[in-house]
């Protein structure tokens, strides 16, 4: 059972999406003999965002929709920007989000060998060619959608002398970029992807899985089809941007001349989201220059940032199921996310109180060595969630912003003569307000009407305001974290020409540290979640230590975005 009880299987792409329809053609087709395996395939290059998790959930959510099955695969063909650090960190994030590769976890690298015999047999079969030509010779000589391309000098070269050549790149007789592969196919192709694609570069760098076995490797074009098929994949999910690579992935696996079965591509739109952006590069450059605090940031965009923050699995999925699966690119709204959270949190998070910027109170009329425990409900979403001890001392904090001196018509909250409610506790009044020198208001003196314990008064008599509260001298000190939108533009990576970093939130974290929490919070554990009364959902920060107890704030109840726009 994973975290706050919610079953992990429940919400997985339900909702019928065209994929599943093509799906579903194909089995009542009698293709692949009704088999349903799919893939999830990222490139250990960064750690896995929000985007990623669309993928994850309709990869693994199909297969299981069909009772197929669905693997990991790491498309590991780019030693210089690949790191182990990803591979555990891609794996850690998958299994949260709630799902399971079972014994299916591969490597593209575990196909080096398969992948290389076949680059032969197709140099032997006249279908591909060693060029020494610069790179930027061949790209020009590519030209453009519009025109066609021209053929490379070398394109006709013979078997012998290409599988000598292919040879020799392999044993690392030449440096980077001496040579490459090519796929002969159509230099006057309308699609440039099929116009003699690079299938194999030379590059003398230390794989994380192979070492130094290999100094050429494939291109991701020639490495993922095959890939696919060696895996017995039938239907490999993808976005957008491959759509236009689609014919060359069905050539190549075409040129297997195996008729067992083909994999099938079908393409989907991306997730983006408002004031963030999905660029890997760009994320890796925020941590890199330090502009957050790693890539599980409470305000990046990644999984383990969101995870950090508080975000639940169930929040994410469910997110993924309201966008949908479709063709048509678009950006969701950053407040649906959050909307998400809070729904999910709502129904499973313990509620304690909690005071962010602390105004004390001293309640004059009750002993000053006495405390007495009040009791307060965990969760009134669900009654089993039960009770909890509240320690009432005459010393507590209520919110600064909870008490006016001089309040306007309507301010139900504490002011001077008015009576309130503490929450779970009793009725006080403000008899006095103290202040220091410069004439800030220091402390509140109140009174307490004993007859009001649990917040009731005997009488029937009625009060408009309910403040939360946590005793000044047993609550617990805490450091806490508030998070806003990491960008303030709504689609940073649409500006042009600006430096992406400038248009940085610079109020996207701000740190309160002297904050107060009630005992209960103290035997929390990292990640645990709360909501603070009020105040919005919280949970334990993994920087927290005996001495320092580190708190995000995840979300806030309501949106206060639009309105704080509007100031
Ligand atoms: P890169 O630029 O490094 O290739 P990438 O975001 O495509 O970045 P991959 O590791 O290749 O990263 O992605 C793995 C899978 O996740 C791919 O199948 C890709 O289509 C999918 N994916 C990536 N970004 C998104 C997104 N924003 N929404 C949905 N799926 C995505
Ligand atoms: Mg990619």
């Amino acid at each position: 059972m994973a975290e706050n009880n919610v079953d992990n299987k429940k919400n997985v792409v339900k909702t019928r999406n065209f994929i599943h329809e093509l799906v579903e053609k194909d089995i009542s087709e009698g293709k692949n003999n009704g088999r349903v395996h799919t893939r999830f395939p990222p490139e250990p290059n960064g750690y896995l965002h929000i985007g990623h998790a669309k993928a994850i959930c309709l990869d693994f959510g199909t297969a299981e929709k069909f009772g197929g099955k669905c693997n990991l695969r790491f498309d590991d063909t780019n030693p210089t920007k690949e790191d182990v650090e990803y591979v555990d960190s891609i794996k850690e994030d998958i299994k949260w989000l709630g799902f399971d590769w079972e014994d299916r976890l591969y490597y593209a690298s575990d196909f080096f060998d398969k992948l290389y015999e076949f680059a032969e047999q197709l140099i032997k079969e006249g279908k591909a060619y060693v060029d020494d030509q610069p790179a930027e010779l061949i790209s020009q000589q590519r030209g453009t959608p519009t025109k066609p391309g021209i053929e490379s000098p070398l394109r006709n070269r013979s078997v012998d002398e290409n599988l000598d050549l292919f040879r020799r790149m392999k044993a690392g007789e030449f440096p980077n970029e001496a040579k490459v592969l090519r796929a002969k196919v159509d230099m006057t192709s309308p699609n440039m992807h099929m116009r003699d694609p690079l299938m194999y570069r030379i590059s003398h760098a230390e794989h994380h899985r192979t070492g130094n076995k290999w100094c050429i490797y494939p291109m991701y074009d020639y490495a993922h089809g095959q890939c696919d098929y060696f895996e017995g994949v039938t239907h490999s999910l993808c976005t957008l941007e491959f759509e236009i690579h689609r014919p060359l992935y069905n050539w190549f696996v075409d040129q297997m001349a195996t008729d067992d079965y083909r994999p099938r591509q079908i393409e989907f739109s991306r997730l983006n989201l408002t004031y963030t952006m999905m660029s890997k590069r760009k994320l890796l450059h925020l941590v890199e220059q330090g502009y957050v605090n790693g890539w599980n940031d409470p305000r990046m965009p990644t999984i383990s940032g969101m995870r950090r923050r508080g975000f639940t699995p169930a929040s994410i999925r469910n997110l993924v199921e309201k966008v949908g699966i479709t063709k048509t690119e678009g950006m969701i709204d950053f407040a649906m996310l959050e909307h998400a959270v809070r729904d999910d949190l709502n129904k499973t998070a313990q509620r304690v109180m909690g005071v962010l910027n602390p105004l004390k109170v001293v309640i004059t009329n009750y002993p000053e060595d006495k405390a007495e425990m009040v009791q307060a409900i965990n969760n009134p979403e669900n009654e089993s969630a039960g009770r909890r001890d509240v320690p009432f001392t005459r010393e507590l904090y209520i919110e600064r912003e909870d008490f006016m001196e001089y309040p306007p018509r309507k301010f139900f909250r504490l002011s001077l003569g008015k009576e309130v409610r503490l929450r779970y506790a009793y009725y006080i009044t403000c008899n006095e307000v103290i202040k220091n020198e410069a004439g800030e208001i220091t402390e509140l003196h109140c009174t307490y009407d004993p007859e009001t314990r649990g917040g009731k008064s005997a009488d029937g008599r009625k009060v408009k305001g309910t403040l939360h509260w946590v005793s000044a001298t047993e609550g617990v000190k805490a450091e806490i974290r508030l998070y806003d939108r990491l960008f303030n533009v709504e689609n940073p990576a649409n500006e042009k020409g600006n430096d992406f970093t400038e248009l940085l939130n610079p109020e996207s974290l701000k740190v309160l540290q002297n904050c107060f929490v009630e005992p209960f919070v103290k035997s929390a554990k990292p990640l645990d979640h709360f909501q603070f009364e009020r105040m919005g959902y919280f949970n334990v920060d993994k920087d927290t230590t005996p001495e320092n107890l580190v708190i995000n704030r995840t979300v806030t109840l309501r949106d206060n975005w639009a309105k704080q726009m509007n100031k």
